[in-house]
């Protein structure tokens, strides 16, 4: 009969969502005592300037080593740390951390950190910010916070009022992720962005994709016209990278560069300089 059956159902399903809510509820938990059991660190990926091959920062990457989960994606545990509230102080680590650690580089580059829009609910953001770069005496003019539409969809007029007072201080602003949400192109009228994100879903299926090859195009084209720079991001190819290059894309971040690395080893990589040329060339001859 169908009520039995519909009983079975649920019966069938129940376990399995009792086990992921536990999870959710276990790791939440966890990752309240993660700050201070110093399981949260970042990573730091290289970005790189097209026209010249030239490194020109870093965008940091938060990872989470849990001691019971092990480890858990900032695409799992970033959602969970909005949710309990716990995003502020993870936040505010990120901050200093990376600011403290690109206080080691050479001067000429920059520094990318992702602040979720949670951060931007009320005007403290603009505290944490700045305390964290008085804190590491870290430059205003090398640090580029990224953002994704839904920071200024929110709570448009405080998070509009926080990212202008950081803007007027000369921090730079991102719009991370660009093509993926709604209504993008409003955003790009309601804040001056300093630098546009291609969202990695768009390059992934670059060079042969005639829709995302044309997506693509137009997003360069429109940085072009409101002389805002563009960056690709999730580039692994050598074909990917030449039409992006073609196209007058600025600057591409990915796998075939390098993917995020260990402060120790991005240091060794801002010290180089132009290991991604090289590393650039190798792969070109490698894949004849
Ligand atoms: P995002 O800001 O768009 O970062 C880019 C993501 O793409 C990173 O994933 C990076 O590791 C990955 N990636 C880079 N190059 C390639 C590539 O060539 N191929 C592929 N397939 N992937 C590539 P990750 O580190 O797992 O971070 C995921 C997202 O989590 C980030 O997306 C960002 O939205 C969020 N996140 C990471 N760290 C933080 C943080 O400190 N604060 C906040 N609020 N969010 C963060
Ligand atoms: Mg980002
Ligand atoms: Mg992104
Ligand atoms: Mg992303």
């Amino acid at each position: 009969r169908v009520k039995s059956d519909k009983g079975r159902d649920f019966r069938f399903f129940e376990p399995a969502m009792d086990q992921a809510l536990r999870e959710r509820r276990e790791m939440k938990r966890d990752l309240s005592l993660a700050l201070g059991r110093g399981e949260l660190s970042v990573v730091y990926q290289p970005q790189i300037d097209i026209g010249s091959n030239q490194l020109v920062g870093f965008e940091a990457l938060l990872r989470w080593e849990c001691a019971a989960h092990g480890a858990v994606s900032p695409m799992v545990f970033i959602p969970l740390a909005e949710e309990s509230g716990l995003i502020d102080a993870i936040g505010a680590f990120v901050l200093r951390e990376a600011c403290a650690e690109a206080t080691h580089w050479p001067e000429t580059l920059s520094l990318a950190v992702n602040l979720s829009p949670a951060q931007f609910r009320n005007r403290a953001v603009v505290r944490t910010v700045t305390d964290a770069l008085a804190e590491t005496g870290f430059a205003p003019a090398r640090l580029e916070l990224e953002i994704t539409e839904s920071v200024l969809f929110d709570e448009s007029a405080e998070a509009l009022a926080s990212l202008e007072e950081l803007h007027r201080m000369g921090i730079r602003v991102a719009l991370d992720d660009f093509g993926t949400g709604y209504s993008s192109l409003s955003y790009l009228r309601r804040f001056a962005f300093d630098k546009i994100k291609i969202d990695r879903s768009f390059v992934a299926d670059l060079p042969g994709a005639e829709d995302s090859a044309a997506i693509v195009r137009a997003i360069i084209g429109l940085g072009r016209s409101l002389k805002t720079r563009v960056t690709a991001e999730g580039v692994e190819s050598w074909e990917q990278l030449l039409m992006l290059r073609a196209e007058g894309c600025n600057e591409a971040q990915g796998y075939l560069f390098s993917p995020p690395l260990p402060r120790a080893e991005a240091r060794a990589f801002a010290k180089a300089g132009l290991v991604a040329s090289r590393s650039a060339n190798d792969r070109r001859q490698r894949h004849g």
